[in-house]
């Protein structure tokens, strides 16, 4: 068996809906299980809703028009959805007459998204000759805490959905809500925003799937980020590792934690692009093993600011290290880079909340000076501590765009080497260190749109 889940996006229509159809009935022959999540902004909706309702607005206009166009589009049913229509109706009402939205409401709320379009495309592959069930993951053993807006799914779900899925009927292919569970007191709980990717692997591993296969809108995880990078290219496989790496500097495909459970069982992840959906993606196995090309992936985390805290009576004093950083955890600041030399201490924070006071209180201590607009550049690979040259090879790349290098740290396990440059410098320099490490010999398409354009999107 093979789980494939299905993002909002892959389903926002009845044209990417059929888009779907087609990849799955490719696929049956892998036996799959398919996991999806609500229409495209469904949930937003379903929140906006609900919180209108608290104001005594009950309208769901836009929610119904969504899925009866959709129904319409696809030539199912009028009243495929009219009971969850209903329901949610019934708790809008119950919201504005009680004048009060609890967590566990608007989880409830929140649940009729995946509950609608799972029946929408199990009625859809019935229809186009793939005969499917629908299930809701809250009847078929997806047990949670009662922590409404991020429940945590409890590891004895693992049986009862392996049970529950052994008597699916033969022939028929379950299409399984994502994101939602249920409490030990039976109220419906959702599992925390974009919580489907989690469901998805949660019941490959409850089946022992041979793959999870995560569909989503873009090419898997790539070289690097490609509105800097033209050339960049998807990743064909990582660890589990590099990825976590990698999502820590921002790469936003996947978030790591969602693949724990697959990652646990020893089932391979694929990303994959509904859009294009012979391209092979990415594929995340549990094991890191150095490969040939070692270097995975060049990415940035920008916005950072670099505090120097410098003091010619510090070094070899016991606790002065301690005493630095007492006071950012006294304000709450997280520190990501470190670095020391004889009289300064050099670090990075990604945040400016309570900044100021920090170093207000560092000032009694040592001297401080703080440099905002920095980032971090990192390149990530599994091995890349041992190989031989590759710092030469990074910072003499670097040193050919002319940016100065201002703090470097490879960190203590072997998976990256990063260093801080100013926010101005990231094309260049990740443009320098793609061409190092990918060859970029085909020529740009075309010249870059423009990295701020695409990132105020
Ligand atoms: N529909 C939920 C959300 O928008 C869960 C998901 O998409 O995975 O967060
Ligand atoms: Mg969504």
């Amino acid at each position: 068996m093979i789980v494939m889940k299905f993002g909002g996006t892959s389903v926002k229509d009845a044209e990417s809906i059929r888009r779907v159809t087609e990849i799955v009935r490719e696929r049956l022959p892998l036996d799959p299980a398919v996991v999806v999540s609500a229409h495209s902004g469904v949930t937003d909706l379903l929140i906006k809703a609900a919180q209108g309702a608290l104001k005594g607005e009950v309208a769901p206009r836009t929610i119904i028009l969504t899925h009866q166009k959709i129904i319409k589009d696809l030539g199912l049913p009028q009243d495929l959805v009219a009971a969850e229509l209903s329901g949610l109706n019934e708790l809008l009402r119950g919201i504005a007459l009680v004048g009060e939205l609890s967590p566990r409401s608007l989880d409830l709320a929140m649940s009729f998204g995946e509950r609608m379009s799972s029946k929408v495309l199990a009625a859809h592959f019935n229809n186009a000759g793939i005969p499917a069930a629908q299930y809701n993951s809250y009847e078929i053993g997806f047990e949670t805490d009662s922590n409404f807006q991020g429940a945590i799914i409890q590891k004895e779900s693992l049986k009862t959905i392996g049970r529950f899925m052994k008597s699916v009927p033969e022939g028929k292919m379950p299409v399984v809500t994502g994101f939602l569970g249920h409490d030990k007191s039976g109220n419906i709980t959702t599992i925390g925003r974009s919580g489907s990717d989690l469901t998805a692997t949660y019941l490959g591993a409850a089946v022992g799937a041979t793959e999870v296969q995560i569909w989503k809108d873009v090419f898997g995880i790539m070289t690097a980020d490609p509105t800097v990078v033209p050339e960049a290219k998807s990743i064909a496989s990582m660890s589990f590792e590099e990825a976590a790496e990698l999502a820590y500097y921002g790469a936003q495909v996947l978030h790591p934690a969602t693949i724990t459970p697959a990652i646990e069982a020893n089932i391979p992840v694929r990303v994959l692009n509904t859009f294009e959906p012979n391209h092979p993606g990415t594929v995340i196995v549990g094991t890191s093993s150095p490969s040939p090309e070692i270097v995975k992936s060049i990415v940035y985390k920008e916005d950072l600011n670099l505090v120097t805290i410098a003091s010619t009576r510090m070094l070899m004093q016991p606790g002065f290290m301690y005493s630095i950083f007492r006071i950012f955890k006294k304000w709450g600041i997280s520190v990501d880079m470190v670095a020391t030399s004889e009289v300064t201490v050099s670090l990075t924070v990604d945040s400016t909340k309570h900044l100021e006071e920090a170093v207000a209180e560092l000032g009694e201590i040592a001297e401080v000076t703080v440099e905002k607009d920095k980032t971090l550049v990192a390149v990530v690979g599994y091995g890349i501590r041992e190989a031989r040259g590759l710092a030469a090879k990074v910072f003499a790349s670097v040193a050919e765009t002319g940016v100065n290098v201002q703090m470097i740290s490879q960190g203590a396990r072997m998976i990256n080497l990063s260093f801080l440059v100013d926010n101005t410098d990231i094309v260049p320099v990740v443009r320098a260190l793609h061409k190092a490490f990918f060859g970029d010999q085909g020529k740009a398409r075309k010249p870059v749109s423009g990295r701020q354009a695409a990132k105020s999107r």
